[in-house]
């Protein structure tokens, strides 16, 4: 019988193939189980249409049987079939999607990179099989045909006998070699396996003879073995389900299937989009943070699906950053099945998606907080800090998106409250929205600093995270109110004019100061916030004392300090003990300014640079 030669591009393929060293070859089953359900779709269609076929919803599905003795692997389906033509120009042509169009031809050395891009379809069998045989016959046709091929060689067609109408695509899978496990897609337990990883949710039932052990007839412990066939995928998808159909058991079990978490997911997110670009999406939050969040381990994503066939795990282009904490899975009838990892980026439809997952899973997380604030709460303790990144991240690209969903410790209501709520409540004379920077709630409530806005009856936010004091300078406002640090030189509050005049009558004194200082503080001032603390520490421009330690601790130590005040209480007793010892006794002025300054460090949780010194001084004091 005539051997026809492959079309040229096709047979450059196909020798990729054959001599592939790809190394997921099992994606051949899940491209020719996609394959087999395609041509079922094109018959369901035509016989759910079609009033003069008889409709049975059974006669539909894919089965996958093994013949191991002979290393005969087969997926036979019951779909619509290829006449002699259309085996001639689907099975010896490849690509007419064009995949190959995109690739130029000194792009197209290896196999890998083209599988990995492209996926490769009905010519993927070849990586596992010697000999591949199709037998098909199409609807409306009388006549099955055979099309074969051992490799490069070319194939052979030729009439053959089938009774019903479908397609048997039969793999004469390779022996195993030094490096290759071909055995594998022989083993029952295997194919099942990848069955249920990879095709899990094709809508056709995907059957296979199993074999079972039971008792032999009139024996209570000899064995014997027998087939029995199975539905081996689970069909329906719990997102193409309806939501209403589903309890919160559904969506935990599913949680758990999927291996998302060993805790229960906090909130599942259900997303159903109709429209020029349509997607089901089922989403959770979890509850506690996963073991490896933090560590290189973790990967974000979410599983992507086109029309029920896997297209990838962990897919991150789905997903920002800051909402690396979601789990769940896409699905898109609208997206190529053959859509890769390096493609993805440009992939205008997944694109689509992710933009239109980003604010969806923003409108929940804003119920959550709005209806199920203890929850939201909870979620915000585990993952705020993601958020927090967000805002920041990227020059502050999103943060118009997240600003809503922060939450801050308010010193006021003792709890965390939102920007919206804080600014709701600011008395018409105040100009901005304070914070506090600070290691814990306990310490900042303790620091001099707040003093002065706290007697103003305001409300101040806490910081107590490294990130916070990053984002809100990225935010710098909240409907039209600015954000200001309590340490910052200029609080904004009339009755700070007070002391105004202070700076210029103790000028000398607070030089002096400044020069037993040598360095370590840009100024010596008045404070115009302290209360009944003798001293604190502010900082002039940007970086502030709780940022100066966050780059310290940073692996690179990258040196950035804050421009650090000296602030003294000049209506303090201490004051005046400094204004003695500056007009007698110089000694003593470098004492205290030495106490003083080390003082304001520990208040501000930063070390002091000599501790033995500062013991030793004041001892001094003592005696
Ligand atoms: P793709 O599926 O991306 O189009 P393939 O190389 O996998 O590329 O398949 C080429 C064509 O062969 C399909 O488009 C389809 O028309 C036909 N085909 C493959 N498998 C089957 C099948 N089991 N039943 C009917 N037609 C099939």
């Amino acid at each position: 019988m005539a051997l026809k030669q492959f079309e040229a591009e096709s047979k450059r393929i196909l020798d990729l193939m054959i001599n592939s060293i790809y190394t997921h070859k099992e994606i051949f089953l899940r491209e020719l189980i996609s394959n087999a359900s395609d041509a079922i779709d094109k018959i369901y269609y035509k016989a759910l249409t079609d009033k003069s076929l008889t409709f049975n919803k059974d006669d539909y599905y894919i089965k996958i049987t093994v013949d191991k003795e002979n290393r005969i692997l087969t997926v036979s389906d019951t779909g619509i079939g290829m006449t002699e033509k259309e085996l001639e120009d689907n099975l010896g042509v490849i690509a007419k999607s064009g995949s190959l169009a995109f690739k130029k031809e000194n792009e197209l050395k290896e196999g890998n990179d083209l599988i990995g891009q492209f996926g490769v379809g009905f010519y993927s069998a070849f990586m596992v099989a010697d000999v591949v045989t199709v037998i098909s016959k199409a609807f409306g046709s009388d006549q099955a045909y055979k099309w074969e091929s051992k490799g490069i060689e070319g194939y052979t067609i030729e009439p053959a006998e089938r009774e019903l109408v479908g397609t048997d695509v039969i793999l004469k899978i390779k022996e195993n070699t030094k490096d290759e496990d071909y055995d594998q897609f022989l083993d029952e337990n295997r194919l099942r396996y990848l069955v249920k990883r990879y095709s899990d949710f094709i809508r056709y039932p995907i059957k296979m003879d199993l074999t079972k052990k039971r008792l032999k007839k009139g024996s209570n412990k000899e064995y014997e073995e027998y087939k029995e066939e199975e539905i081996v995928n689970s069909m329906v998808p719990i997102w193409k389900k309806n939501k209403n159909e589903l309890t919160q058991e559904d969506y935990d079990n599913f949680y758990s299937e999927r291996h998302y978490g060993f805790d229960k997911p906090l909130k599942h997110i259900h997303i159903d989009v109709e429209g020029t670009i349509s997607y089901k999406a089922v989403l959770f939050i979890p509850e506690r943070i996963p073991y490896d969040f933090y560590t290189l381990e973790h990967q974000k994503g979410l599983d992507l699906y086109s029309n029920g066939v896997l297209i990838m795990n962990n897919c991150s282009d789905l997903l920002p950053d800051y909402f690396s904490f979601i789990k769940g899975v896409v699905d898109s009838e609208d997206l190529s099945l053959n859509i890769s990892r390096e493609m993805l980026q440009h992939d205008r439809q997944l694109n689509f998606i992710a933009k239109n997952l980003k604010t969806k899973i923003k409108n929940e997380l804003k119920n959550l907080l709005t209806n199920e604030r203890d929850k939201y709460e909870q979620f915000f303790k585990n993952f705020g800090r993601q958020l927090k990144y967000g805002v920041y991240s990227d020059f502050g690209k999103d943060k118009d998106l997240l600003k809503d969903l922060l939450v801050f410790y308010s010193s006021k209501e003792k709890k965390m409250v939102t920007l919206d709520e804080y600014v709701s409540r600011m008395p018409a004379e105040q100009k901005y929205i304070y914070y506090a920077a600070g290691e814990s709630i306990e310490r900042i409530s303790k620091l001099p600093q707040t003093e002065l806005v706290a007697e103003k009856g305001y409300e101040i936010l806490y910081l107590t995270e490294d990130v916070d004091e990053f984002a809100i300078k990225m935010l710098d406002e909240y409907k039209d109110k600015k954000f200001k640090s309590v340490s910052s030189g200029d609080l904004g509050l009339e009755t700070e004019d007070k002391n105004s005049s202070a700076d210029e009558e103790y000028k000398e004194l607070f030089d002096c100061m400044k020069d037993i200082l040598a360095g370590k503080v840009k100024a010596v001032r008045a404070s115009k916030r302290l209360k009944s603390h003798p001293v604190c520490l502010s900082n002039d421009g940007e970086i502030s004392i709780e940022m100066e330690k966050i780059f310290s601790s940073m692996p690179n130590h990258p040196n950035i300090k804050a421009e650090k005040i000296l602030e003294i209480n000049v209506n303090h007793e201490v004051f005046k003990a400094l204004q003695e010892a500056y007009e007698k006794d110089r000694e003593k002025l470098n004492l205290y300014t030495d106490l003083l300054y080390n003082q304001a460090l520990l208040i501000e949780g930063l070390p002091i640079e000599d501790p033995v010194d500062f013991t030793n001084k004041v001892c001094k004091m003592m005696i």
